[in-house]
């Protein structure tokens, strides 16, 4: 029997109005149907939000130590059921159950880290220059949030959208992505058991440009925290701007992230840290490494022993031990890695390792694709320039380290970027002049502390506020100055 899953509006399991349902499928074996979730219209979008609205009395004056304390209740929730989360994560997403487990356990850090900041928001006092005046200023929550969240962190993402906007004392409108909701589910399914009032977190799911549309078009919602590509980002923009709606808005969108490997690096280490970045996670995380820019001396030898070690992952179910790279997490998304690697070759790049759908040894028939090196590419080609999103790594020279920082500065994106190399002043000259929200020295462009402020630059960000870390804080919350006369 497969389980029907509810949308969670005003503190109740509900189903949406219409009474349509999706399937959500399992992207190893695609004829086994994970459940069903509710398709659901504008009013049950109306309905969450004004659940919301209702739902802000009772949360802003419950203490803030409380409110921490109820987050705190959630993790210890999600602590309990981890093993089973990571199994359903790999499930859901396709990711090995090592990548769930580490996922699962992050998004339960988050929970823990804001629940711990939840008695320490604070404002400051700032001295007058008039008599007897004592001034000082308070965080207050925004309101209503809508989140929005991509499929690759199905639990991660949400989570540290979710508990800062909770601490800070919002009420939270979340639709999460179609393909991956279950994740979602189980994450505000263990807010809920933790006693949360009614109205505080609602969950709809459904089509984004229906259901998320329709959430963030709505006068009700005061702000709105969306990640996902940077196609649909710039979409719900432009339509913010042309509705004239006062909202404060965060955008998190896509990458192109580069790796240079200097001469003096330390290759061995480097390789390994590059495969788990470039094919880690099926290639599916907007931080992986999808550009590698190598300087001239070295570039044969580092070329081969990634071609070796990507020829050596193994890719599979990813709940069996062993397992390196799971499935892409769609037929949709491999057909578009089919289709980049046909441009590839098409626009003269050298297929160097795999290219092709794997069958995994014949044995399963999921949406399975080998790993994928090109070298000889050029910063022109549509592989260095448009985001791929799959386990595709497209290998450039570069003939010292400035012309690798100029290529590796080459492109609309800013999201992350890392460098190997074992000379300090090329390693920070590298942090200095290029343009990303994040820069790795000898580490993978992917992995990121949740206590560190996060977001991209260029084309992968609105700008606007950072994730993670106490910054994502001042997202959350607005800042009032009050003045007092004595
Ligand atoms: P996507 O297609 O842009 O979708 C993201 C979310 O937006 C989904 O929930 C989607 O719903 C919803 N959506 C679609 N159209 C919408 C609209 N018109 N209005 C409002 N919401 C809408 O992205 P994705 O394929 O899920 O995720 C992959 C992308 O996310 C990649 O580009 C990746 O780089 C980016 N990403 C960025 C970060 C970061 O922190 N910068 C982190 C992870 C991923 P449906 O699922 O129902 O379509």
């Amino acid at each position: 029997m497969v389980e029907e899953y509810a949308n969670y509006v005003g503190g109740k399991w509900v189903k949406s109005e219409s009474g349509q349902k999706f399937e959500v499928r399992n992207p190893t074996r695609p004829s086994q149907l994970l459940g069903y979730f509710q398709l659901s219209s504008r009013g049950d979008v109306h309905a969450a939000v004004a659940s919301a609205r209702r739902g802000i009395e009772q949360w802003t004056q419950m203490s803030p130590l409380n409110r921490g304390k109820l987050l705190y209740r959630a993790a210890q929730i999600l602590q309990e059921e981890s093993d089973q989360l990571s199994r359903e994560l790999t499930m859901e997403e396709g990711k090995t159950l090592k990548e769930s487990q580490g996922e699962v356990q992050r998004a339960i850090d988050i929970f823990l880290f804001y629940a711990g900041l939840a008695p320490v928001l604070d404002g400051k006092t700032i001295p007058s220059g008039q008599k007897r005046t004592f001034i000082h200023t308070r965080r207050e929550p925004m309101g209503v949030v809508a989140i929005v969240t991509p499929w690759n962190f199905p639990i991660a993402i949400p989570a540290w959208k979710i508990a800062p906007a909770l601490v800070s004392g919002n009420c939270v409108v979340f639709k999460p992505a179609s393909l991956t909701p279950l994740l979602a589910y189980r994450l505000v399914e263990s807010l809920a058991n933790a006693g949360i009032p009614p109205g505080v977190i609602n969950l709809v799911t459904g089509p984004g440009n229906m259901v998320g549309e329709e959430l963030f078009k709505s006068s009700e919602v005061d702000a709105i925290s969306f990640t996902g590509s940077t196609d649909i980002g710039k979409r719900i923009s432009d339509s913010i701007s042309q509705s004239k709606k006062m909202v404060r808005v965060q955008l998190e969108l896509g990458g192109k992230n580069a790796a240079v490997v200097l001469k003096d690096a330390k290759l061995d280490e480097a390789v390994h840290m590059i495969k788990s970045s470039a094919f880690g996670l099926t290639g599916q995380a907007c931080t992986a490494t999808s550009r590698l820019i190598v300087e001239e001396p070295v570039k044969d030898r580092l070329l081969k022993a990634i071609a070796e070690a990507a020829q050596m992952l193994k890719v599979g179910d990813g709940l069996q031990p062993g397992i390196e790279m799971g499935p892409a997490v769609s037929e949709e998304q491999l057909k578009k890695d089919l289709d980049f690697i046909q441009i590839g070759t098409g626009e003269g790049a050298k297929l160097v390792v795999g290219g092709r759908r794997s069958n995994s040894g014949g044995t399963v028939v999921g949406h399975f694709i080998q790993p994928t090196i090109f070298d000889d590419v050029r910063q022109d080609m549509t592989i260095a320039r448009e985001e791929i999103f799959g386990p595709v790594l497209s290998v450039m020279s570069a003939k010292n380290a400035d012309e690798a920082i100029e290529i590796a500065n080459a492109t609309s994106y800013g999201l992350t970027a890392g460098i190997y190399t074992t000379n300090l002043s090329s390693a920070f000259e590298f942090a200095d002049k290029v343009d990303a929200g994040v820069i790795k020295v000898n580490k993978p462009t992917t992995g990121l502390e949740y206590q560190v402020p996060y977001g991209g630059f260029k084309q992968s960000s609105a700008g606007t506020f950072k994730e993670q870390g106490l910054e994502a804080l001042d997202f959350y919350t607005r800042v009032k100055a009050v003045y007092i006369g004595y």
